[in-house]
Protein backbone atom coordinates (compact mmCIF):
# COMPACT_ATOMS: atom_id res chain seq x y z
CA UNK A 1 0.00 0.00 0.00
CA UNK A 2 1.43 3.42 -0.64
CA UNK A 3 1.18 6.72 1.36
CA UNK A 4 0.26 10.16 -0.16
CA UNK A 5 -1.03 13.73 1.69
CA UNK A 6 -3.22 14.04 -0.50
CA UNK A 7 -5.19 11.97 -2.70
CA UNK A 8 -6.94 13.57 -5.74
CA UNK A 9 -9.98 12.14 -8.21
CA UNK A 10 -10.00 13.45 -11.56
CA UNK A 11 -7.23 15.63 -13.41
CA UNK A 12 -9.57 18.10 -14.60
CA UNK A 13 -8.85 21.73 -14.44
CA UNK A 14 -10.15 21.78 -10.72
CA UNK A 15 -8.63 19.46 -9.40
CA UNK A 16 -5.17 20.31 -11.19
CA UNK A 17 -5.44 23.51 -9.75
CA UNK A 18 -5.80 22.61 -6.35
CA UNK A 19 -3.16 19.89 -6.53
CA UNK A 20 -0.68 23.06 -8.10
CA UNK A 21 -1.53 25.07 -4.85
CA UNK A 22 -1.03 21.98 -2.43
CA UNK A 23 2.39 21.34 -4.38
CA UNK A 24 3.56 24.92 -3.86
CA UNK A 25 2.91 24.17 -0.16
CA UNK A 26 5.02 21.40 -0.42
CA UNK A 27 2.48 18.84 0.54
CA UNK A 28 2.71 15.41 -0.96
CA UNK A 29 0.19 15.04 -3.57
CA UNK A 30 -1.04 11.72 -5.63
CA UNK A 31 -3.63 12.83 -8.69
CA UNK A 32 -6.05 9.47 -10.01
CA UNK A 33 -7.24 9.64 -13.53
CA UNK A 34 -9.00 7.18 -15.44
CA UNK A 35 -8.41 8.53 -18.82
CA UNK A 36 -5.35 7.91 -21.01
CA UNK A 37 -4.87 12.32 -20.99
CA UNK A 38 -5.51 14.40 -18.21
CA UNK A 39 -7.95 17.46 -18.69
CA UNK A 40 -11.24 16.04 -18.44
CA UNK A 41 -13.06 18.60 -20.29
CA UNK A 42 -10.51 21.13 -20.39
CA UNK A 43 -8.24 18.83 -22.63
CA UNK A 44 -7.71 17.71 -26.23
CA UNK A 45 -7.29 14.87 -28.73
CA UNK A 46 -5.84 14.08 -31.84
CA UNK A 47 -7.56 12.61 -35.22
CA UNK A 48 -6.29 12.12 -38.72
CA UNK A 49 -4.04 14.88 -38.32
CA UNK A 50 -5.99 17.76 -36.43
CA UNK A 51 -6.22 18.22 -32.61
CA UNK A 52 -9.74 18.78 -31.65
CA UNK A 53 -10.76 20.04 -27.94
CA UNK A 54 -12.37 17.62 -25.67
CA UNK A 55 -14.87 20.66 -24.15
CA UNK A 56 -13.77 23.91 -23.45
CA UNK A 57 -12.80 26.18 -26.06
CA UNK A 58 -12.92 29.83 -24.78
CA UNK A 59 -10.81 30.81 -21.78
CA UNK A 60 -11.15 33.81 -19.11
CA UNK A 61 -10.55 34.15 -15.78
CA UNK A 62 -6.57 36.12 -16.56
CA UNK A 63 -7.68 39.34 -15.51
CA UNK A 64 -6.75 41.23 -12.18
CA UNK A 65 -8.23 39.36 -9.06
CA UNK A 66 -10.05 36.58 -11.62
CA UNK A 67 -8.66 32.89 -10.84
CA UNK A 68 -6.76 32.14 -13.43
CA UNK A 69 -4.51 35.36 -13.22
CA UNK A 70 -4.49 34.66 -8.92
CA UNK A 71 -3.48 31.17 -9.53
CA UNK A 72 -0.86 31.97 -11.86
CA UNK A 73 0.64 34.62 -9.18
CA UNK A 74 0.52 31.97 -6.57
CA UNK A 75 2.78 29.53 -8.79
CA UNK A 76 4.44 31.21 -10.65
CA UNK A 77 3.35 29.19 -13.95
CA UNK A 78 3.45 31.44 -16.85
CA UNK A 79 0.65 31.01 -19.44
CA UNK A 80 1.67 31.35 -22.85
CA UNK A 81 -1.64 32.56 -24.14
CA UNK A 82 -2.82 34.70 -27.19
CA UNK A 83 -5.70 37.59 -26.71
CA UNK A 84 -8.57 37.77 -28.49
CA UNK A 85 -10.24 40.54 -29.78
CA UNK A 86 -13.11 40.28 -31.35
CA UNK A 87 -13.81 37.18 -28.41
CA UNK A 88 -16.84 36.01 -30.20
CA UNK A 89 -19.69 36.45 -33.15
CA UNK A 90 -23.22 36.13 -32.76
CA UNK A 91 -24.86 34.88 -36.01
CA UNK A 92 -28.55 36.07 -35.36
CA UNK A 93 -31.45 34.25 -36.86
CA UNK A 94 -31.96 36.89 -39.63
CA UNK A 95 -28.30 35.79 -40.58
CA UNK A 96 -26.60 39.22 -39.41
CA UNK A 97 -23.80 39.14 -37.52
CA UNK A 98 -23.08 40.99 -33.90
CA UNK A 99 -19.46 40.97 -32.96
CA UNK A 100 -19.20 41.07 -29.34
CA UNK A 101 -16.83 43.65 -28.71
CA UNK A 102 -14.09 43.28 -25.92
CA UNK A 103 -14.64 47.00 -25.12
CA UNK A 104 -18.25 47.62 -23.46
CA UNK A 105 -18.89 50.81 -25.35
CA UNK A 106 -17.97 49.08 -28.65
CA UNK A 107 -20.51 46.15 -27.69
CA UNK A 108 -23.24 48.64 -26.80
CA UNK A 109 -22.57 50.78 -30.02
CA UNK A 110 -23.02 47.35 -32.13
CA UNK A 111 -26.36 46.53 -29.97
CA UNK A 112 -27.19 50.01 -30.94
CA UNK A 113 -26.81 49.40 -34.29
CA UNK A 114 -28.53 45.98 -34.39
CA UNK A 115 -31.56 47.19 -31.77
CA UNK A 116 -31.76 50.42 -32.55
CA UNK A 117 -31.11 53.17 -30.55
CA UNK A 118 -32.90 52.67 -27.05
CA UNK A 119 -31.51 54.58 -23.95
CA UNK A 120 -32.72 51.31 -22.07
CA UNK A 121 -30.79 48.80 -23.98
CA UNK A 122 -27.62 50.71 -23.21
CA UNK A 123 -28.80 50.93 -19.23
CA UNK A 124 -28.96 47.47 -18.96
CA UNK A 125 -25.94 46.54 -20.67
CA UNK A 126 -24.42 49.10 -18.14
CA UNK A 127 -26.12 47.39 -15.28
CA UNK A 128 -24.53 44.07 -16.36
CA UNK A 129 -21.12 45.26 -16.57
CA UNK A 130 -21.14 47.18 -13.54
CA UNK A 131 -22.72 43.95 -11.46
CA UNK A 132 -20.14 41.38 -13.58
CA UNK A 133 -16.96 43.57 -12.08
CA UNK A 134 -18.45 43.75 -8.77
CA UNK A 135 -19.17 39.60 -8.78
CA UNK A 136 -15.05 39.16 -9.73
CA UNK A 137 -13.90 41.42 -7.22
CA UNK A 138 -15.98 39.70 -4.05
CA UNK A 139 -15.69 35.59 -5.66
CA UNK A 140 -11.54 37.03 -5.83
CA UNK A 141 -11.65 38.39 -1.89
CA UNK A 142 -14.15 35.69 -0.54
CA UNK A 143 -12.10 32.54 -0.80
CA UNK A 144 -14.03 30.71 1.74
CA UNK A 145 -17.35 30.85 0.22
CA UNK A 146 -19.99 29.56 0.94
CA UNK A 147 -19.64 29.30 4.46
CA UNK A 148 -20.14 26.64 6.66
CA UNK A 149 -17.82 26.82 9.27
CA UNK A 150 -17.54 29.76 11.84
CA UNK A 151 -14.05 30.19 10.93
CA UNK A 152 -15.29 30.80 7.14
CA UNK A 153 -18.24 33.26 8.93
CA UNK A 154 -14.62 34.99 10.39
CA UNK A 155 -13.11 35.11 7.01
CA UNK A 156 -15.77 36.68 5.31
CA UNK A 157 -16.16 39.42 7.72
CA UNK A 158 -12.57 39.90 7.59
CA UNK A 159 -12.53 40.31 3.82
CA UNK A 160 -15.32 42.59 4.11
CA UNK A 161 -16.03 45.16 1.61
CA UNK A 162 -18.94 47.29 2.02
CA UNK A 163 -19.30 47.39 -1.57
CA UNK A 164 -19.83 43.30 -1.58
CA UNK A 165 -23.29 44.13 0.40
CA UNK A 166 -24.77 45.91 -2.98
CA UNK A 167 -24.78 42.22 -4.45
CA UNK A 168 -27.45 40.91 -1.99
CA UNK A 169 -30.49 41.79 -3.16
CA UNK A 170 -29.51 41.40 -6.72
CA UNK A 171 -29.05 37.64 -6.24
CA UNK A 172 -32.90 37.80 -5.34
CA UNK A 173 -33.60 38.65 -8.91
CA UNK A 174 -32.99 37.06 -12.15
CA UNK A 175 -32.06 38.17 -15.64
CA UNK A 176 -35.74 38.12 -16.63
CA UNK A 177 -36.26 40.81 -14.00
CA UNK A 178 -33.85 42.84 -15.49
CA UNK A 179 -35.22 42.29 -19.01
CA UNK A 180 -38.87 43.37 -17.53
CA UNK A 181 -37.25 46.37 -15.62
CA UNK A 182 -36.09 47.91 -18.88
CA UNK A 183 -38.77 47.01 -21.08
CA UNK A 184 -36.60 44.81 -23.48
CA UNK A 185 -38.86 41.68 -23.67
CA UNK A 186 -40.31 43.01 -27.44
CA UNK A 187 -36.75 44.04 -28.90
CA UNK A 188 -36.73 41.57 -32.31
CA UNK A 189 -34.53 38.31 -31.05
CA UNK A 190 -33.38 40.21 -27.60
CA UNK A 191 -34.76 37.27 -25.74
CA UNK A 192 -33.75 34.52 -27.86
CA UNK A 193 -29.62 36.40 -27.81
CA UNK A 194 -29.91 36.64 -24.14
CA UNK A 195 -31.32 33.08 -23.35
CA UNK A 196 -28.11 31.36 -25.49
CA UNK A 197 -25.64 33.61 -25.03
CA UNK A 198 -26.69 32.89 -20.73
CA UNK A 199 -26.78 29.13 -22.00
CA UNK A 200 -23.24 28.61 -23.07
CA UNK A 201 -22.34 30.51 -19.66
CA UNK A 202 -24.50 29.50 -16.81
CA UNK A 203 -26.25 26.46 -18.20
CA UNK A 204 -29.44 28.28 -17.98
CA UNK A 205 -31.98 30.32 -19.46
CA UNK A 206 -33.00 33.98 -18.19
CA UNK A 207 -35.84 32.55 -15.75
CA UNK A 208 -33.24 30.38 -13.83
CA UNK A 209 -30.08 32.84 -13.84
CA UNK A 210 -29.83 35.25 -10.77
CA UNK A 211 -28.88 38.65 -11.42
CA UNK A 212 -25.11 38.60 -10.28
CA UNK A 213 -24.33 34.97 -12.15
CA UNK A 214 -26.39 36.74 -15.34
CA UNK A 215 -24.09 39.91 -15.28
CA UNK A 216 -20.72 37.82 -15.21
CA UNK A 217 -22.18 34.79 -18.30
CA UNK A 218 -23.57 37.93 -20.40
CA UNK A 219 -20.12 40.18 -19.87
CA UNK A 220 -18.15 37.11 -20.48
CA UNK A 221 -16.53 38.59 -24.13
CA UNK A 222 -16.04 41.73 -22.01
CA UNK A 223 -13.36 40.34 -20.29
CA UNK A 224 -10.20 39.60 -21.78
CA UNK A 225 -10.58 36.02 -24.07
CA UNK A 226 -7.56 34.25 -24.51
CA UNK A 227 -6.41 31.55 -26.89
CA UNK A 228 -3.62 28.90 -26.30
CA UNK A 229 -1.60 27.40 -29.18
CA UNK A 230 -2.50 23.76 -29.55
CA UNK A 231 -5.86 23.71 -28.14
CA UNK A 232 -6.40 23.51 -24.70
CA UNK A 233 -4.29 21.00 -23.94
CA UNK A 234 -1.80 24.17 -24.20
CA UNK A 235 -3.89 25.78 -21.41
CA UNK A 236 -2.90 22.93 -18.57
CA UNK A 237 0.27 21.93 -20.17
CA UNK A 238 2.27 24.25 -18.40
CA UNK A 239 0.35 23.10 -15.40
CA UNK A 240 1.23 19.31 -15.92
CA UNK A 241 4.65 20.46 -16.25
CA UNK A 242 4.34 22.20 -12.98
CA UNK A 243 2.79 19.30 -11.03
CA UNK A 244 5.93 17.25 -12.40
CA UNK A 245 8.31 19.53 -11.16
CA UNK A 246 7.33 19.82 -7.98
CA UNK A 247 6.94 15.89 -7.59
CA UNK A 248 3.39 15.48 -7.78
CA UNK A 249 2.00 12.04 -9.10
CA UNK A 250 -0.23 12.29 -11.99
CA UNK A 251 -1.33 8.73 -12.65
CA UNK A 252 -3.06 8.60 -16.34
CA UNK A 253 -5.33 5.51 -16.69
CA UNK A 254 -6.26 4.54 -12.90
CA UNK A 255 -9.31 5.05 -12.13
CA UNK A 256 -10.60 5.26 -8.17
CA UNK A 257 -13.10 2.25 -7.97
CA UNK A 258 -13.78 3.14 -4.05
CA UNK A 259 -12.93 5.34 -1.51
CA UNK A 260 -12.93 4.06 1.98
CA UNK A 261 -12.78 5.99 5.39
CA UNK A 262 -10.19 4.83 7.94
CA UNK A 263 -9.32 6.27 11.59
CA UNK A 264 -6.85 8.05 9.75
CA UNK A 265 -7.71 9.65 6.57
CA UNK A 266 -8.70 7.23 3.44
CA UNK A 267 -7.99 4.15 1.41
CA UNK A 268 -8.32 5.01 -2.15
CA UNK A 269 -8.88 1.90 -4.01
CA UNK A 270 -8.21 2.22 -7.64
CA UNK A 271 -7.07 -0.05 -10.69
CA UNK A 272 -3.40 -0.42 -9.99
CA UNK A 273 -3.42 -0.85 -6.23
CA UNK A 274 -4.56 0.92 -2.75
CA UNK A 275 -3.37 4.44 -1.64
CA UNK A 276 -3.44 5.47 1.40
CA UNK A 277 -3.83 9.16 2.23
CA UNK A 278 -4.37 11.64 4.84
CA UNK A 279 -6.89 13.77 2.79
CA UNK A 280 -8.96 13.81 0.35
CA UNK A 281 -9.77 16.19 -2.98
CA UNK A 282 -12.66 14.69 -5.41
CA UNK A 283 -12.52 16.56 -8.43
CA UNK A 284 -15.17 14.66 -10.34
CA UNK A 285 -18.59 16.14 -9.91
CA UNK A 286 -20.44 15.22 -6.75
CA UNK A 287 -23.15 12.73 -8.57
CA UNK A 288 -20.30 10.62 -9.13
CA UNK A 289 -18.02 11.29 -5.85
CA UNK A 290 -20.95 9.81 -3.75
CA UNK A 291 -21.03 6.61 -6.04
CA UNK A 292 -17.41 6.03 -4.94
CA UNK A 293 -17.23 6.70 -1.14
CA UNK A 294 -18.61 4.43 0.73
CA UNK A 295 -18.92 6.61 3.42
CA UNK A 296 -21.67 9.50 3.72
CA UNK A 297 -21.29 13.39 2.49
CA UNK A 298 -22.91 16.13 4.46
CA UNK A 299 -26.45 16.06 4.28
CA UNK A 300 -26.47 19.61 3.20
CA UNK A 301 -24.56 18.70 0.07
CA UNK A 302 -25.97 15.43 -0.43
CA UNK A 303 -29.46 17.00 -0.43
CA UNK A 304 -28.37 19.23 -3.38
CA UNK A 305 -27.35 16.74 -5.84
CA UNK A 306 -29.29 17.30 -9.24
CA UNK A 307 -30.96 14.31 -11.35
CA UNK A 308 -30.06 14.18 -14.89
CA UNK A 309 -33.72 16.02 -15.77
CA UNK A 310 -32.17 19.07 -14.25
CA UNK A 311 -28.39 18.64 -16.27
CA UNK A 312 -27.19 18.93 -19.72
CA UNK A 313 -24.69 16.77 -22.04
CA UNK A 314 -23.21 18.14 -24.99
CA UNK A 315 -23.40 17.00 -28.67
CA UNK A 316 -20.48 17.71 -30.55
CA UNK A 317 -18.96 17.82 -34.10
CA UNK A 318 -15.28 17.73 -34.80
CA UNK A 319 -14.61 18.79 -38.18
CA UNK A 320 -11.27 18.95 -40.02
CA UNK A 321 -11.97 21.43 -43.66
CA UNK A 322 -9.88 22.97 -46.29
CA UNK A 323 -9.15 26.84 -45.53
CA UNK A 324 -9.75 29.33 -43.01
CA UNK A 325 -12.92 30.72 -41.64
CA UNK A 326 -13.56 34.10 -43.54
CA UNK A 327 -14.84 36.31 -40.02
CA UNK A 328 -12.97 38.20 -37.54
CA UNK A 329 -13.47 35.86 -34.39
CA UNK A 330 -12.39 32.31 -33.84
CA UNK A 331 -15.86 31.72 -31.79
CA UNK A 332 -19.14 32.03 -33.38
CA UNK A 333 -22.70 31.10 -31.75
CA UNK A 334 -25.10 30.55 -34.46
CA UNK A 335 -29.04 31.34 -32.91
CA UNK A 336 -31.08 29.53 -35.33
CA UNK A 337 -34.66 30.17 -36.68
CA UNK A 338 -36.63 27.53 -35.66
CA UNK A 339 -35.46 25.07 -33.48
CA UNK A 340 -33.31 21.66 -33.98
CA UNK A 341 -36.37 19.33 -33.06
CA UNK A 342 -34.05 16.08 -31.94
CA UNK A 343 -32.45 18.45 -29.33
CA UNK A 344 -34.58 21.35 -28.55
CA UNK A 345 -31.80 23.70 -29.38
CA UNK A 346 -31.96 27.20 -30.95
CA UNK A 347 -28.21 27.61 -31.16
CA UNK A 348 -25.26 25.84 -31.52
CA UNK A 349 -21.85 27.00 -30.37
CA UNK A 350 -18.56 26.92 -33.33
CA UNK A 351 -14.57 27.45 -32.56
CA UNK A 352 -11.75 27.04 -35.07
CA UNK A 353 -8.45 27.13 -34.28
CA UNK A 354 -6.83 30.71 -34.19
CA UNK A 355 -5.33 31.61 -37.97
CA UNK A 356 -1.71 31.80 -36.40
CA UNK A 357 -1.14 28.14 -35.05
CA UNK A 358 -0.36 26.06 -37.72
CA UNK A 359 -0.05 23.43 -35.13
CA UNK A 360 -3.82 21.87 -35.42
CA UNK A 361 -4.37 21.25 -38.96
CA UNK A 362 -2.52 20.00 -41.88
CA UNK A 363 -1.08 22.56 -44.17
CA UNK A 364 -4.05 25.33 -45.80
CA UNK A 365 -6.42 23.66 -43.46
CA UNK A 366 -8.43 24.20 -40.27
CA UNK A 367 -10.14 22.29 -37.74
CA UNK A 368 -13.89 23.60 -36.31
CA UNK A 369 -15.20 22.29 -32.53
CA UNK A 370 -19.17 22.58 -32.52
CA UNK A 371 -21.18 21.86 -29.75
CA UNK A 372 -24.66 21.92 -28.55
CA UNK A 373 -26.71 20.94 -25.23
CA UNK A 374 -28.60 17.65 -24.60
CA UNK A 375 -31.09 18.32 -22.09
CA UNK A 376 -31.80 15.61 -19.41
CA UNK A 377 -28.60 13.32 -20.65
CA UNK A 378 -29.65 10.16 -18.84
CA UNK A 379 -33.29 10.01 -20.96
CA UNK A 380 -32.53 11.83 -24.21
CA UNK A 381 -31.86 10.06 -27.65
CA UNK A 382 -31.54 11.52 -30.65
CA UNK A 383 -30.98 10.63 -34.24
CA UNK A 384 -26.98 12.33 -34.45
CA UNK A 385 -26.73 12.15 -38.37
CA UNK A 386 -30.05 14.37 -38.66
CA UNK A 387 -28.24 17.07 -36.43
CA UNK A 388 -24.91 16.97 -38.12
CA UNK A 389 -26.98 17.26 -41.15
CA UNK A 390 -28.84 20.00 -40.06
CA UNK A 391 -25.31 22.02 -38.58
CA UNK A 392 -23.53 21.44 -41.88
CA UNK A 393 -26.90 23.18 -44.12
CA UNK A 394 -26.62 26.09 -41.21
CA UNK A 395 -22.64 26.56 -41.72
CA UNK A 396 -22.85 25.88 -45.29
CA UNK A 397 -25.75 28.95 -45.86
CA UNK A 398 -24.12 31.40 -43.55
CA UNK A 399 -20.73 30.72 -45.46
CA UNK A 400 -18.87 30.03 -41.98
CA UNK A 401 -17.74 26.34 -43.31
CA UNK A 402 -18.75 25.16 -46.86
CA UNK A 403 -19.94 21.68 -47.11
CA UNK A 404 -17.54 21.01 -49.85
CA UNK A 405 -14.31 22.05 -48.17
CA UNK A 406 -15.14 19.30 -45.52
CA UNK A 407 -11.85 16.84 -45.01
CA UNK A 408 -13.30 14.95 -41.89
CA UNK A 409 -16.09 15.08 -39.55
CA UNK A 410 -17.00 12.88 -36.67
CA UNK A 411 -19.72 13.37 -34.23
CA UNK A 412 -19.98 12.26 -30.36
CA UNK A 413 -23.03 12.35 -27.60
CA UNK A 414 -23.26 12.28 -24.04
CA UNK A 415 -22.24 8.44 -24.08
CA UNK A 416 -18.74 9.22 -25.47
CA UNK A 417 -19.06 11.86 -22.86
CA UNK A 418 -19.21 9.02 -20.29
CA UNK A 419 -16.44 7.29 -21.59
CA UNK A 420 -14.03 10.16 -21.91
CA UNK A 421 -15.04 11.60 -18.13
CA UNK A 422 -17.07 8.96 -16.20
CA UNK A 423 -19.48 11.54 -15.39
CA UNK A 424 -23.09 10.33 -14.35
CA UNK A 425 -24.97 10.50 -17.01
CA UNK A 426 -22.37 12.22 -19.68
CA UNK A 427 -23.46 15.22 -17.61
CA UNK A 428 -21.04 18.04 -18.77
CA UNK A 429 -20.72 22.42 -18.57
CA UNK A 430 -21.65 22.37 -14.45
CA UNK A 431 -24.55 22.12 -12.07
CA UNK A 432 -27.07 24.85 -14.05
CA UNK A 433 -27.99 28.07 -12.31
CA UNK A 434 -31.23 27.83 -10.60
CA UNK A 435 -32.95 30.62 -9.42
CA UNK A 436 -34.46 28.61 -6.20
CA UNK A 437 -30.62 27.95 -5.56
CA UNK A 438 -29.06 31.06 -4.48
CA UNK A 439 -24.75 31.06 -4.13
CA UNK A 440 -24.52 30.41 -0.43
CA UNK A 441 -26.87 26.92 -0.62
CA UNK A 442 -24.36 25.36 -3.76
CA UNK A 443 -22.67 22.73 -3.11
CA UNK A 444 -19.83 23.52 -0.45
CA UNK A 445 -15.81 22.10 -0.73
CA UNK A 446 -16.74 20.32 2.65
CA UNK A 447 -17.68 17.12 1.66
CA UNK A 448 -17.86 15.24 4.61
CA UNK A 449 -17.18 17.37 7.85
CA UNK A 450 -13.81 15.99 7.96
CA UNK A 451 -10.84 15.20 5.62
CA UNK A 452 -12.35 14.95 2.34
CA UNK A 453 -13.11 18.16 0.29
CA UNK A 454 -15.47 18.19 -3.14
CA UNK A 455 -14.27 21.21 -6.25
CA UNK A 456 -15.49 21.21 -9.83
CA UNK A 457 -18.33 22.58 -11.65
CA UNK A 458 -20.90 21.07 -9.95
CA UNK A 459 -19.56 23.16 -6.80
CA UNK A 460 -19.67 26.37 -6.16
CA UNK A 461 -18.87 28.55 -7.98
CA UNK A 462 -18.63 25.77 -10.74
CA UNK A 463 -18.64 26.14 -14.73
CA UNK A 464 -16.23 27.21 -16.28
CA UNK A 465 -12.60 27.75 -16.81
CA UNK A 466 -12.57 30.40 -14.20
CA UNK A 467 -15.17 29.11 -11.59
CA UNK A 468 -13.32 25.59 -11.64
CA UNK A 469 -10.49 26.84 -10.94
CA UNK A 470 -12.15 28.89 -8.00
CA UNK A 471 -13.55 26.01 -6.85
CA UNK A 472 -10.30 24.41 -6.97
CA UNK A 473 -8.91 27.11 -4.79
CA UNK A 474 -12.00 27.30 -2.56
CA UNK A 475 -11.26 23.26 -1.84
CA UNK A 476 -7.23 24.30 -0.96
CA UNK A 477 -8.26 26.65 1.41
CA UNK A 478 -10.38 25.11 3.60
CA UNK A 479 -8.40 22.19 3.61
CA UNK A 480 -5.48 24.37 4.76
CA UNK A 481 -7.82 26.23 7.39
CA UNK A 482 -9.34 22.88 8.76
CA UNK A 483 -6.09 20.89 9.13
CA UNK A 484 -2.37 23.28 8.62
C1 LIG B 1 -18.76 21.00 -24.85
C2 LIG B 1 -18.26 21.86 -23.74
C3 LIG B 1 -17.90 23.16 -24.00
C4 LIG B 1 -17.44 23.97 -22.97
N1 LIG B 1 -17.02 25.23 -23.27
C5 LIG B 1 -16.41 25.95 -22.33
C6 LIG B 1 -15.75 27.15 -22.68
O1 LIG B 1 -15.72 27.51 -23.86
N2 LIG B 1 -15.14 27.87 -21.71
C7 LIG B 1 -15.13 27.44 -20.41
O2 LIG B 1 -14.55 28.13 -19.56
N3 LIG B 1 -15.73 26.28 -20.05
C8 LIG B 1 -16.35 25.53 -20.97
N4 LIG B 1 -16.88 24.33 -20.64
C9 LIG B 1 -16.93 23.93 -19.22
C10 LIG B 1 -15.59 23.42 -18.69
O3 LIG B 1 -14.90 22.72 -19.69
C11 LIG B 1 -15.83 22.50 -17.50
O4 LIG B 1 -16.76 23.07 -16.61
C12 LIG B 1 -14.56 22.20 -16.74
O5 LIG B 1 -13.51 21.84 -17.61
C13 LIG B 1 -14.82 21.09 -15.74
O6 LIG B 1 -13.68 20.82 -14.98
P1 LIG B 1 -13.76 19.86 -13.73
O7 LIG B 1 -12.42 19.84 -13.11
O8 LIG B 1 -14.90 20.24 -12.87
O9 LIG B 1 -14.19 18.41 -14.26
P2 LIG B 1 -13.74 17.46 -15.50
O10 LIG B 1 -13.11 18.25 -16.57
O11 LIG B 1 -14.93 16.65 -15.80
O12 LIG B 1 -12.62 16.55 -14.85
C14 LIG B 1 -12.90 15.40 -14.10
C15 LIG B 1 -11.80 14.38 -14.37
O13 LIG B 1 -11.98 13.28 -13.51
C16 LIG B 1 -11.74 12.06 -14.22
N5 LIG B 1 -12.45 10.99 -13.52
C17 LIG B 1 -13.79 10.78 -13.45
N6 LIG B 1 -14.06 9.72 -12.68
C18 LIG B 1 -12.87 9.25 -12.24
C19 LIG B 1 -12.49 8.16 -11.41
N7 LIG B 1 -13.38 7.34 -10.85
N8 LIG B 1 -11.18 7.97 -11.17
C20 LIG B 1 -10.25 8.78 -11.70
N9 LIG B 1 -10.55 9.82 -12.52
C21 LIG B 1 -11.85 10.05 -12.76
C22 LIG B 1 -12.25 12.36 -15.61
O14 LIG B 1 -11.70 11.49 -16.56
C23 LIG B 1 -11.83 13.81 -15.78
O15 LIG B 1 -10.54 13.91 -16.35
C24 LIG B 1 -17.35 23.48 -21.64
C25 LIG B 1 -17.70 22.16 -21.37
C26 LIG B 1 -18.13 21.34 -22.41
C27 LIG B 1 -18.45 19.92 -22.12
Amino acid sequence: MKNTDVAIVGSGLSSLVSAALLATEGVKVSIFEQNYLPGGCTSSYWRKGYTFDSGATTIVGFDDGMPMKIFSEKTGIDFKLRKLDPPMQVHMPDKKVLTRYNDINKWMAEAKNYWGSNEDLRKFWEEMYKVSKDVWKVSGQQIQFPPSKTKDLLSLIKNFQPGQLKLVPAVFKNVQNEIDNYQLNDLTHFKQFINEQLLISAQNFAEEVNKPFGAAALCYTNYTNYYADGGLMGLIQPIIDYLEENGVELMLRNPVENIVKTKNGYEIISKNGVFRSKYLISGVPVNNTVQLCDFEIRKSNNSKILPSEKLYSAFQIGIGFKGKLDFRAIHHQILLDGKIPELDAESFFLSVNHPEDKSRAPEDHSVANISMHIRNPGNTRFDKEAVAKRVLKELDERNLIKRDSVDYLHSSTQFSWEKWTNRAFGFVGGYPQYHSIKPWQMIDARMDGDKAYQCGDSTYPGQGIPGVALSGMIAVEKLKADWF
